[in-house]
């Protein structure tokens, strides 16, 4: 077991510095207050070549292996974009490019990859609904066949980023449930064009991530083109596993990223901060503490997180280790986020401080893209064999 980085490995990490540097706190901040896409990041990112570095060559990716992927993710997260740099990379290149270089048809991967990881064009994906929550396999949207193609019905929830993206990965039933079928059969996952008749979304005023929108979408007798489906007719199931897998690896990666950041910010300030005493408030053990403890958790999630992409690498089983690092690496976030604020006292408060933006953000992910307390129904069932309670 080596967990030392390659040359290429610290070239690469170099570059992701540079453009997350580039694109800091202070750009974060502006696009946060004003609720905008973040155009000028994400096309730098593409522009370096980032975005497409797990992607097939084939495809105009770089080939790379999910262990990139990551270590990518986490420098431009901790360069001032935060947890939300994860979700962009979940709905461009997971979404938008794993699922097509994985399971699209011909036509489509070949019109789509290239503008996915050239950033001329953005996705999305719709797997939520109202009714259903947590538990996908109740999802009630419809692909009813319709000649050649199918005609969807239905309502979706929290679909982030449809604003600013062509391109749509909807899950959807496409048989109805019957008694004595297995309730994993009969999904199937089908890209469709943002901009199609009978497709309508509005927008959910929400707590963070206020530059990815997150909207309601309905579904009313959209047309899908027979090439639009991606993956197995009804057997989409386990190949939807596979892409939300890797969802993940680089929900955890911009976690780690945006830790270190948050961490590094409170310490900064508590170093330089004097109060009471001519020493800095940093010597105090009862802020060092916190911090140091959410040091360590932020790194075993982020060594656990290497462990699930190299296997990814490796072809080897990761779902388990995947679940396990975004569990961690969401609760430590959470608690750094925190007591980076609390270190700063008042001005952890302000939004210059930057770090309220990080604690907001990064609160979504104890709940999504999986919640903690369906990871540890995971944990409990598949990796200690006990019954499944629910
Ligand atoms: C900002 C934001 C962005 C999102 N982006 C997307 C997106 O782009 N695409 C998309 O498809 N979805 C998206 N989601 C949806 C997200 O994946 C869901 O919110 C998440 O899966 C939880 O589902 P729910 O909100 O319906 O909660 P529910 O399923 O209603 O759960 C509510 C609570 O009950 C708990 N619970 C439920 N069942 C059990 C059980 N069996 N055992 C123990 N506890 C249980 C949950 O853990 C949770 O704490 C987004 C959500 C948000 C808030």
């Amino acid at each position: 077991m080596d967990f030392s980085l390659s040359d290429d490995q610290k070239m690469i990490v170099e570059t992701a510095q540079k453009v997350g540097a580039h694109y800091g706190l202070d750009y974060w901040r502006t696009i946060d207050k004003a609720e905008e896409f973040p155009h000028e990041f994400w096309r730098a990112v593409c522009d370096a070549g980032l975005c497409g570095a797990a992607l097939p060559e084939t495809d105009g990716g770089s080939g790379l292996g999910m262990l990139d992927l990551v270590l990518i993710i986490e420098a431009l997260a901790a360069g001032g974009g935060g947890s939300t740099v994860g979700q962009l990379f979940m709905i461009n290149p997971i979404f938008g490019g794993v699922s097509m270089s994985r399971f699209g048809q011909p036509g489509l991967r070949a019109e789509m990859l290239p503008k996915i990881i050239s950033g001329e064009m953005n996705a999305c994906m719709a797997l939520t609904e109202p009714d259903a929550g947590s538990n996908t396999l109740e999802i009630r949207s419809f692909a009813a066949a319709d000649g050649d193609g199918w005609r969807l019905r239905g309502q979706k929830i929290w679909i982030t980023g449809v604003p600013d993206a062509q391109k749509m990965l909807v899950v959807a039933r496409t048989r109805k449930l019957e008694p004595g079928m297995r309730r994993t059969a009969g999904l199937s996952m089908f890209m469709i064009d943002v901009e199609r008749e009978g497709l309508t979304w509005s927008r959910i005023d929400k707590l963070g991530t206020h530059t990815l929108a997150s909207c309601t979408v309905f579904f009313d007798d959209v047309r899908i083109e027979p090439g639009e489906l991606v993956g197995t007719l009804d057997g989409g199931w386990t190949e939807l596993l596979d892409v939300l897998n890797t969802e993940r690896l680089v929900t955890t990666a911009g976690l780690v990223g945006t830790g270190q950041l948050a961490i590094k910010l409170a310490v900064d300030y508590a170093n330089n901060r004097k109060i009471f005493a001519d020493r800095p408030i940093g010597s105090y053990q009862g802020l060092q503490f916190p911090l140091a403890q959410c040091h360590a958790e932020i790194e075993s999630a982020r060594v656990l997180n290497y462990k699930a992409a190299s296997n990814y690498d490796q072809g080897l089983p990761y779902g388990s280790e995947a679940n396990w690092g975004k569990l961690l690496a969401a609760q430590a976030v959470s608690r750094a986020t925190e007591r980076s604020m609390q270190t700063m006292g008042g001005m952890g408060f302000a939004r210059d401080s930057h770090v309220e933006r990080l604690w907001r953000d990064c609160r979504l992910f104890r709940f999504a893209p999986v919640s903690e307390e369906m990871v540890l129904n995971y944990i409990a069932v598949h990796d200690l064999g006990m019954p499944r309670g629910y």
